[in-house]
């Protein structure tokens, strides 16, 4: 079973997205588990200080090194073979669709998420890798440490239904974006942007009937980024 583990100082934020729908059932039924950590709980001072200003001046706060370091140590103490420390950073490697494949192979991955005005610089050398969802600044990291979750979620055998839908989907091959796909109704009426009504039809080909027609109008439509 792959586990995460999620260092952030704000747990509640993690129990909607991750309780439902497919990542839901995938904790129910044990193929993937996943643990947040809030690294408050391991501030020594009587205020659980995690921040503090940073040396040189600046604006904002940035996260303390050491409740992270002991946070960490605590989680890897029971460390598994195949496991990963990624911390979530806009400075960090942009996550796509072959980085989540290899971490699903995994047996734990451990997401370390900033706010504030990110790390004390010493958090780096705490991990294997540094990733990004992106390039633009969120307020922390505990979008983009739920983003990673679904993403390798799914790609755990079992996860998806259908196997099909994860060889056949958007990058699931270099460059590959899936078909269009159409369903009821066949014909659908509308007026776009204030203009004359207008009739969308699903394609004829698609409610023939005829398999092999229907396979070779998909792999045409099919497009290469
Ligand atoms: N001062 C930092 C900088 O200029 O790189 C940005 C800090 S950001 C406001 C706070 C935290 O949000 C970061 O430490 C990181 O954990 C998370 N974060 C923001 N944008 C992100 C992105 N695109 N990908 C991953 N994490 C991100």
């Amino acid at each position: 079973m792959l586990q995460f583990d999620i260092l952030t100082i704000f747990p509640e934020m993690f129990s909607g997205y991750l309780n439902e729908s497919i990542i839901g059932r995938a904790q129910k039924k044990k193929l993937v588990k996943i643990n947040t950590h809030n690294f408050r709980d391991y501030a020594t001072d009587k205020h659980r200080t995690v921040d503090d200003s940073p040396y040189g001046g600046g604006p904002g706060m940035v996260l303390k090194v050491e409740p992270i370091y002991r946070c960490l140590q605590k989680i890897t103490r029971a460390k598994k073979k195949r496991c990963k420390i990624i911390l979530l950073t806009p400075q960090g490697k942009t996550f796509n669709q072959p980085m989540a494949r290899r971490y699903s192979k995994l047996d734990q991955i451990v997401l370390i998420c900033g706010r504030y005005e990110g790390f004390d610089e010493r958090v780096r050398k705490l991990v294997d890798e540094q990733v990004s969802v992106g390039d633009y600044v969120l307020t922390g990291g505990e979008l983009p440490a739920m983003t990673i979750v679904d993403v390798v979620t799914r790609l755990v055998p079992g996860v998806v239904g259908r196997e099909a839908s994860l060889t056949e989907e958007t990058f699931a091959k270099k460059g590959y974006i899936e078909y269009p796909q159409y369903t009821r109704p066949e014909m659908f009426k509308c007026k776009v942007r204030r203009q004359k009504t207008k009739t969308f039809k699903v394609p004829a080909v698609l409610l023939s009937g005829d398999h092999r027609k229907i396979k070779e109008w998909r792999a045409k439509q099919a497009k290469k980024r």
